[in-house]
């Protein structure tokens, strides 16, 4: 059969890359955020391809996937762990030479006790109150830890896809109080930051979605597509329903094709009557309740059915599907599931 695939555009994604980085100025190093699989789309190939073109600096949320990450990226690069250090994972961090961004006291102790002489960076809480040290927390831990000269230290913006929020500049200005006249690396800004100008910059940016393609970036370059084969098409008359709970009616003669891949492949079942897909520049509606593996697809206006038809892809991006699913990009990358062929294309120049 043929398989459902998920393209990648890694010429796309180093350009998005590029572009984030050129937002900010020279002294600024741009990392790359390539957690959850590299939001859905293959880790290890994203971030050779960022390698490649000139990042130095990767983050993962927990200290397995930065061990995957090393395998693929060799001694050089430097990986970041979101997540800090968890009970268990001082060998893989040692291992994998992984840097923890340390959250907590407890982390801060289980650190300084296993692996004394190894890289850290700290993680601070600006306001967001979901990881990171809190300002009393900080300021007690804060002479031993700088005495070791951490690696960087960072913070995370709760409502930098909204430049107007008030909660930008608020937490600006509390992890510039919390970070003022330190000698060490600070970074703030993901995806969001980096577009709210060089305020945010500090000395590294940690953009994730914009690489692949999603808000707030909106002059993002498209890089995923996902192509779904058809299995069968048949004819259904007037007033027959399709598909589980009879959610819709043929009100002419309509040819159905239908498609393997459904909401175990993160076609979330809320999107069902709602998007279309794509046979080149014709879009196709997709009609009754989406199946745990399949679709079904409204082809009655195609003159021929191709063999796959697209469910993201340039003229429905994964934000327009997002917006359909009343989530965000996001979610809807991450849930990209494990049953796609990943095809990777690479830069031709
Ligand atoms: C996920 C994440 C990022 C990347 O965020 P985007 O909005 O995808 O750019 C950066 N920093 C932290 C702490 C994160 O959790």
């Amino acid at each position: 059969m043929t398989q459902a695939v998920l393209s990648i555009d890694l010429e796309a994604l180093v350009a998005n890359w590029r572009a984030l980085d050129r937002c900010s100025g020279t002294s600024t190093r741009t990392a790359a955020v390539v957690k959850a699989n590299g939001y859905g789309l293959g880790a290890a190939r994203v971030a050779q391809a960022l390698s490649q073109a000139g990042a130095r600096e990767f983050f993962v949320a927990q200290a397995e996937e930065g061990a995957d990450l090393r395998a693929a990226l060799g001694p050089e690069a430097r990986i970041f762990v979101l997540g800090g250090h968890m009970s268990g994972d001082a060998r893989l961090i040692g291992e994998a030479g992984l840097i923890p961004m340390l959250n907590s006291a407890e982390q801060i102790a289980r650190q300084m006790a296993a692996l004394p002489d190894a890289p850290f960076g700290v993680q601070l809480d600006s306001g967001m109150n979901r990881l990171g040290l809190e300002a009393d927390d900080w300021a007690k831990a804060a002479p031993a830890l700088l005495a070791k000269s951490p690696a960087l230290i960072m913070s995370h913006l709760a409502c930098a896809d909204e430049p107007a929020h008030e909660m930008n500049a608020r937490q600006l200005a509390e992890f510039t109080r919390m970070t003022q006249g330190l000698d060490v690396p600070r970074s703030l800004a993901a995806t969001g930051g980096t577009l709210l100008g060089p305020g945010y910059h500090f000395d590294m940016t940690r953009p994730g979605i914009g690489l692949y393609g999603g808000r707030p970036f909106t002059e993002a370059r498209h890089v995923a597509t996902l192509s779904l084969p058809v299995i069968q098409t048949r004819i259904v008359q007037p007033g027959e329903p399709v598909g589980y709970g009879n959610t819709w009616h043929a009100e002419r003669v309509t040819k159905i094709a239908t498609i393997s891949a459904g909401y175990a492949d993160g076609i979330h079942r809320v999107l069902s009557n709602l998007p279309h897909l794509y046979a080149g520049e014709t879009p196709c509606p997709l009609r009754g309740r989406v199946s745990m593996d399949l679709l079904t697809v409204d082809v009655t206006d195609l003159a021929e059915v191709p063999e796959t038809l697209d469910l993201i892809g340039p003229h429905q991006g994964v934000d327009a599907l997002a917006d359909l699913a009343g989530t965000i990009g996001y979610e809807i990358l991450t849930g990209l599931g494990p049953r796609y062929a990943r095809h990777y294309r690479e830069s031709l120049g």
